[in-house]
Formats: structure tokens, C-alpha cells, sequence
């Protein structure tokens, strides 16, 4: 299935790996654990989250002295997974939205994450779950930010709210929210611009979106999406620091994961921010967007 294929380079690189470091092993040593920790950090777990594998392995080593390597991968396996679900973040469900109406999504990440193309495709989903839904163009900083989600709305069949390049991103938002309600439209997809040019700026322009957003929809923005793109590993990593710090991210989506090996890069993420990875990007087809589950994550990479 479409996660299978979407983590095959991950998977390729990562149990390759392993395999090497194990050859003429018999059983789980220091220098297996050495060599695991190297792979898990070049596979961007990040340095923090492959510590506390390697300590939770260790620990199962220190219990059973001849831990075979046949069973490393199982081991590793139930590590992750127990890590993952520590993160206190639950799966989220399909369409959950519990009579927030209209449900308001913003939706934040810098330039070339695959904000635009996860905008689209979360657009088509919740279309075809039979929701009403209108895109608010907000990223009024690039004149091809508002094409492209024009684009998309005509794609997917979806309206637009725009004013153009350069408009200012609150008022568009504020359009975009009372046209909602006026349409009896039920999610609000709101594009921002995506520069990390300092973080009192992007705090500031944020902070000045949701407030104009709350004078419409009482709450809103409901959800904060931020978009990171899998394949540049720790620098996903450092904007989702930055975000974070600007602004209360309460849902990521790791793009890309089709196209790289850093895979490991989610269980980084999970493990570090304990905000739930809402959903994942796998090619760039408007069906591309899954929603996470940690489980099927696991599993799919450990197939
Ligand atoms: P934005 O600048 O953040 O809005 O980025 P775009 O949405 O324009 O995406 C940048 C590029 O990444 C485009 O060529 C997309 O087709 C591509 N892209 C986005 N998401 C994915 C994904 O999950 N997988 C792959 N392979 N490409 C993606």
C-alpha cells in the first residue's frame, strides 16, 4: 500500500544498515549498540529520541546477556512503538470535528515544505468526506502562493477566498471566515506565508491572523497545522522549534516521505514536541495525504 512504498527508501537505507552492523554477530554487544546508534542518528531520529532507544535496548540487554541479533529488529520494533506511544498525543480519527462550525484550520510552515500541495489535497479529502469547504489565500507575500492555491480550489473543486498578492493575510482571513458563515460552509482552510524571517515577525503577523479570526469564529483557529518537510530532516526539526515558539502548533504534517530516507525524522519529532503528527504526505498526487498512525507506521516500516 501507499505507506509501504512511501517509507521504502527509509526502510532500504535503514535495515541495510542494521544488517551490516550484525554480520558475524552472533549477540547484542556495545559495538552492535554503537553501530545501531549511528544508524539511528543518520536515519534523523535526532540525537535525543535515539538515546532513549538505545537505553531502553540496553536495558533488555542488561536483563538477557545473550540477546541474540536475529532479534534486533523485533526488539527495535517494540522499542518505537512504545516510545511513539508515550508521546501522550493520540491518532487523531477522520473528520472529527465535533460541531465546531465552520472548523477553522490554519495552516503554517516555511516556503517549499509542500504547504500548498498538503492544503490541496486536505482540501480534497474533506470534500469528499462530504464536508463544505473553503480555502482562504493568506500567503499574500508570493503572487504564486495565490495561483497555486486557486489551482488547487479549481482541482478539487473547492471555493477561494483571495485579494490578491500583497493583500494584507488577516483581512483575507477575516473574508474568508465570514463568507464561511455566511455560505454554511463547515472547515476553513486558512494559507499563511510561510517566512521565518525573525521570530517577533512571524509571532506578531500570527498572533494578528488569529485575533481577526476569533472577532468571526469564536475559538478559531481551531487547528494549527504546521507543515514540515520530512526529507530535510533536522531542519524540520529546528522549524518546528521556531514554530512552536511563535505560535500554539497543536497538529503537524511531515511531507515527502516518499522521496527520502530520513523517515526516522517522525519518530524524532513525535518522541521531542509531543504534538501529534496529524498527517503524512507520500507522493504528490492529491490522494498523497494519510492520516499517521503509529502503528501502521511501525509496521509498515518494519514489514
Ligand atoms: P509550498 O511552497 O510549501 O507551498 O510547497 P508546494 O506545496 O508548492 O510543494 C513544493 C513541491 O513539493 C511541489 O513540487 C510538490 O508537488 C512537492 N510535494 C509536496 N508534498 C509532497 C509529498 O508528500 N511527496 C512528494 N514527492 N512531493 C511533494
Amino acid at each position: 500500500e501507499a505507506l509501504e512504498k512511501g517509507l521504502e527508501k527509509t526502510k532500504d537505507s535503514f535495515f541495510s544498515k542494521i544488517s551490516k552492523a550484525v554480520i558475524g554477530k552472533s549477540t547484542v554487544d556495545d559495538e552492535v549498540l554503537d553501530d545501531l546508534e549511528e544508524i539511528l542518528v543518520t536515519s534523523d531520529v535526532g540525537v535525543t529520541t535515539t538515546l532513549k532507544i538505545i537505553e531502553r535496548i540496553e536495558n533488555r540487554v542488561a536483563k538477557n546477556k545473550y540477546l541474540n541479533t536475529s532479534e534486533l529488529n523485533q526488539i527495535l520494533r517494540e522499542e518505537i512503538q512504545a516510545l511513539l506511544e508515550e508521546n501522550n498525543s493520540a491518532d487523531f480519527e477522520q473528520f472529527n470535528y465535533s460541531g465546531k462550525k465552520p472548523y477553522v484550520i490554519m495552516v503554517v510552515g516555511v516556503n517549499g515544505v509542500g504547504k500548498t500541495t498538503t492544503i490541496g489535497k486536505l482540501a480534497y479529502q474533506l470534500r469528499e468526506a462530504g464536508n463544505k469547504v473553503v480555502l482562504g489565500a493568506a500567503d499574500t507575500f508570493r503572487a504564486a502562493a495565490v495561483d497555486q492555491i486557486k489551482l488547487w480550489g479549481e482541482r478539487v473543486d473547492v471555493r477561494v477566498v483571495s485579494q490578491g498578492m500583497n493583500a494584507d493575510p488577516a483581512s483575507v482571513a477575516f473574508d474568508t471566515l465570514q463568507s464561511a458563515v455566511a455560505n454554511d460552509e463547515d472547515i476553513a482552510i486558512i494559507d499563511t506565508a510561510g517566512r521565518l524571517h525573525n521570530k517577533v515577525g512571524l509571532m506578531n503577523e500570527l498572533t494578528k491572523i488569529k485575533n481577526v479570526m476569533q472577532k468571526v469564529v469564536p475559538g478559531a483557529p481551531h487547528e494549527i497545522l504546521l507543515v514540515l518537510d520530512a526529507s530535510t530532516g533536522q531542519n524540520a526539526i529546528e522549524q518546528c522549534k521556531q514554530f512552536t515558539q511563535a505560535t500554539d502548533v497543536n497538529a503537524l504534517a511531515l511531507t515527502k516521505l516518499d522521496g527520502t530516507a530520513k523517515g526516522g525524522v517522525v519518530i524524532g519529532i513525535s518522541d521531542q514536541f509531543k504534538i501529534p503528527v496529524k498527517y503524512i504526505g507520500v507522493g504528490e498526487k492529491m490522494t498523497d495525504l494519510q492520516l499517521f498512525n503509529k502503528k501502521d507506521f511501525v509496521d509498515s516500516l518494519f514489514k
